[in-house]
């Protein structure tokens, strides 16, 4: 019962989340790196064209913006980039030369608005338009519409015309995983449901890591939904576990920190004994050790700022030689100061005087 709530839950979210759609008066959203931008005056449309209120677009680039009273200009100046656009003239300048607008700043309640994807792309960013959400997405990760849903972690879009699979990344939703072999059939048919709300949603970010395929051929991604992201939605459900890749890692501190939180709160699979605490998948270069639910990479010293011992707490940084009586057995890197303070580390009081 918890669980359908969870996943009505999480449905409303979404419905919310893209509710534009269904309500033709709603606002145009601007999501920028995948954070949804607070307006003061809603986007406005002029000729095809989406306007936004120009201090809060270049603001959110980090830009400083001036306005010239006199001349009705605003500037704005991002890192040697400066653009210029006068109220209704439709030649602005970006380091001093003219470039034709479609529609020209306009000011609106009060609010000078200004085309969105001439100012995103003056500063270098990417600009997607999902015309069925009425979403404009900057600098957020290429977008592709998913045609369909294979299992809970996979499934495919149409990446520039070819049918690609893409499975998600740091994330494992196993089809068997309990101890008892009798159980060991995980229905999984609640996950494929929730993954439908991509296919329903039409278009999703794909976000890479290092590697770009694994040795299926398959696309290596983390999925972003406006702000959400799937592979984090999954484990936050209780869908999912961590499984790392290396050294496809990018998420995997706040990952485990997710999976904590849901492993506690008794989400998902968790709640309901199919998943345990202790039998992590182990892949690659990553172990942990059970009782301390650690995680780190083993024999990956390029990588590592830190180094510490499975069988005490401490950390220590990694020239110092007085841990060379580790046993290489209990020797573990980690990637950040982060890493090694999740996993429960104390720094050494010899290394960090
Ligand atoms: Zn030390």
């Amino acid at each position: 019962m918890i669980k359908i709530k969870r996943i009505m839950i999480l449905l409303l979210v979404f419905s919310l989340l893209f509710s534009s759609v269904s309500f033709g008066n709603n606002p145009i959203s601007v999501y920028v790196r995948n954070e949804k931008l607070i307006l003061d005056v809603d986007p406005v449309l002029v000729s095809g064209r989406t306007l936004v209120p120009l201090r809060a677009i270049f603001e959110s680039f980090g830009a400083e913006v001036t306005w010239n009273q006199d001349t009705k200009t605003a500037k704005g100046e991002l890192e040697g980039t400066i653009i210029e656009l006068q109220i209704d003239n439709e030649i602005a300048r970006v380091n001093g030369k003219p470039v034709k607008l479609d529609v020209p700043a306009i000011i609106v309640k009060g609010r000078t608005m200004v085309p969105v994807r001439f100012i995103s792309e003056s500063l270098g960013a990417t600009v997607n338009w999902n015309q069925y959400y009425k979403n404009v997405l900057i600098d957020s990760h290429e977008h592709f519409k998913v045609t369909r849903i294979i299992d809970g972690d996979t499934f495919v879009v149409d990446f520039n015309g070819t049918m690609e699979t893409v499975r998600l990344i740091g994330i494992d939703v196993p089809e068997s995983v309990h101890p008892d072999p009798s159980k060991n059939v995980l229905d999984t048919e609640e996950v494929v449901r929730f993954m439908e709300t991509m296919s329903k949603y039409g278009l999703v970010g794909l976000e890479f890591d290092k590697q770009d395929r694994d040795q299926y051929g398959r696309l290596l991604a983390y999925a972003w939904i406006g702000s959400e992201m799937v592979n984090k939605n999954l484990l936050e459900l209780g869908y999912a576990k961590v499984m790392t890749f290396p050294p496809n890692s990018k998420y995997l501190v706040d990952f485990m920190e997710t999976q904590k939180i849901a492993f506690e709160n008794k989400e998902g699979y968790w709640g309901s004994g199919d998943f345990t605490y202790d039998d992590f998948e182990y892949v690659g270069e990553f172990v942990i050790d059970k009782s301390k639910n650690l995680i780190g990479p083993i024999g990956n010293r390029e990588t590592a700022v830190l180094k510490g011992s499975i069988k005490s707490d401490k950390y220590h940084k990694l020239e110092y030689t007085h841990t060379g009586q580790i046993n290489d057995d209990n020797l573990i890197y980690f990637e950040s100061l982060d890493h090694a303070i999740l996993n429960g580390y104390k720094p050494c009081g010899y290394c960090f005087k």
